[in-house]
């Protein structure tokens, strides 16, 4: 028995096709993929699971035969570099997944979105990974911040220069805040 995850796609008709499908679950629909016990393995010569590949929406023999939720695959190969197949008595493959190890979907801490993309590293910690429309978000808002303590530090420099100029105090009210004082420092 081989535990395997992916995502079953309803009749796709060639690998790229599957592939682009199992993307687009994961990415906009959010789907997790789901854990598959697996008992029946069939394998394929390289030409064979080749052609499998590029035509998966024809009958084979092989699948008429088969029974549950199995895995295709070219013979030598290991076991995610195979397809998983719940032809629900079709003699086609009706449901295909590609196997894809657990950690290559993220689940994103902020959003809860799942991902597969290189994750964007929170600035916050350099450490969580987060999905990159997070990451995106979080570093526009830094550059915000940013922005504004720079020009809030701008602005308490010219008022510094100022009450060294004018030797005056100058009182900055903040709302919501203290007062802030400016004194000349000569
Ligand atoms: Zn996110």
């Amino acid at each position: 028995m081989v535990k395997l995850y992916t995502i079953l796609v309803r009749k796709p008709l060639n690998y790229e096709q599957l592939l682009k499908e199992q993307k687009k679950m994961i990415t906009m629909f959010h789907t997790k993929p789901e854990e598959f016990k697996i008992e029946t393995i069939i394998e394929l010569s390289k030409d064979e699971f080749e052609d499998f590949k590029n035509n998966l929406s024809v009958d084979y023999e092989f699948i008429e035969d088969a029974e549950g939720i199995f895995l295709v695959k070219e013979k030598g190969t290991d076991n995610n570099s195979g397809l998983i197949v719940d032809a629900q008595g079709f003699p086609y493959a009706r449901y295909v997944g590609i196997p894809m190890q657990e950690c290559e979907i993220k689940k994103c801490p902020h959003c809860s979105r799942c991902f597969i993309e290189p994750p964007a590293l929170s600035r916050k910690d350099n450490k969580l990974e987060i999905c990159s429309e997070c990451g995106q978000k979080e570093a526009l808002k830094l550059l915000f911040e940013h922005q504004k303590t720079q020009g809030f530090k701008k602005f308490l420099e010219e008022a510094q220069k100022n009450a060294n100029l004018y030797n005056a105090k100058i009182i900055i009210s903040v709302p919501g805040s203290k007062d802030i004082v400016v004194e000349s420092n000569k």
